[in-house]
């Protein structure tokens, strides 16, 4: 297999039981009792090459959101004069993937409703573009944990790219630029580890992969503690309580935990299919 790293399909869970046990009780990441409502869906890359927006996702998108119908969108990942026309894409696509979905957006919503739009949503779509940006606005309106305490409750929550980063501990491995400051980089933490969308797949383009990696590589080393997901553009990471899926078709993971490096792939033809599974223990 590829130089550096042992080839597994196994459980993400068992390469975070020990990154998992360390600061969860100090700086209030959601514990693993906390998570068993978790119904997450956390997608690398929005399109795919050679298909329109979301098709990739589009029934796990589905499956992940089930009955709830009426997502609130939070866009703000997105710059604000873009953000109308983000909402009008968004309702698009969803009509696409199935009868009966209700798109409202946290960007239409005033300050001190935010939290009462929070409060009553369905189901959660967090779109991808500047991850600072997203994480800022978030807190500005202090609506961050509350999401997370509704995620934790077990309302569905769906993140493409700057919106999985959020999903993770910390932003600490978003490709992108910090175009505003954040009071801190802690994120909502459901999923036990630090997200890296866009992962490059090694097949298509080992340059870009193997800056990746070194760039991961260099952040691990400063964040020991921490265990880092990448994951290929056609990958999503599905989150049920403690069972954590690499989905997607031809879709990679490349995790680093605990100074390990491996790699997880999904099946190479075919559904959605789960191919990891396992408790996260900590
Ligand atoms: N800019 C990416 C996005 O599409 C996020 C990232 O690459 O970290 O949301």
């Amino acid at each position: 297999m590829r130089k550096g790293f042992q080839f597994a399909s196994i459980s993400l869970a068992l390469l975070f039981m020990l990154s998992c046990t360390r600061n969860t009780d100090t700086i209030g990441y959601p514990t693993f009792e906390q998570r068993q409502q978790v119904n997450a869906l956390l997608i690398s890359g929005t399109t795919n090459p050679g298909q329109t927006a979301l098709e990739h996702a589009r029934e796990a998108i589905a499956e992940t959101f089930g009955d709830s119908k009426t997502i609130l969108l939070i866009n703000f990942a997105s710059l604000p004069e873009k953000r109308d026309a983000y909402l009008t894409r968004m309702q698009g696509l969803f009509a696409e993937i199935g009868p009966g979905y209700e798109m409202h957006s946290l960007h239409d919503i005033e300050l001190d409703r935010c939290a009462e739009a929070v409060k009553s949503a369905e189901g959660f779509y967090v779109s991808g573009g500047n991850t600072f940006l997203l994480l800022r606005e978030l807190y500005d309106r202090d609506v961050l944990d509350l999401i997370g305490e509704r995620v934790l409750g077990g309302v569905p929550y769906i993140g493409s790219s700057a919106g999985s980063n959020i999903g993770g501990q910390v932003i600490g491995t978003t490709n992108d630029f910090p175009l505003v400051d954040v009071p801190t980089r802690l994120s909502l933490g459901f999923l036990p580890a630090v997200f890296n969308p866009h992962h490059p797949d090694p097949a298509l383009d080992k340059i870009q992969f193997e800056a990746r990696q070194w760039k991961i590589g260099e952040y691990t080393r400063y964040h020991e503690n921490e265990a880092v997901i990448g994951v290929t553009n056609p990958g999503m990471l599905r989150i049920r309580g403690d069972e954590i899926s690499l989905v997607g078709i031809g879709a990679t993971a490349f995790v680093h935990s605990d100074g390990e490096k491996q790699v997880i792939t999904s099946t190479e033809v075919g559904e959605v299919s789960m191919v990891l599974s396992r408790s996260v223990t900590r």
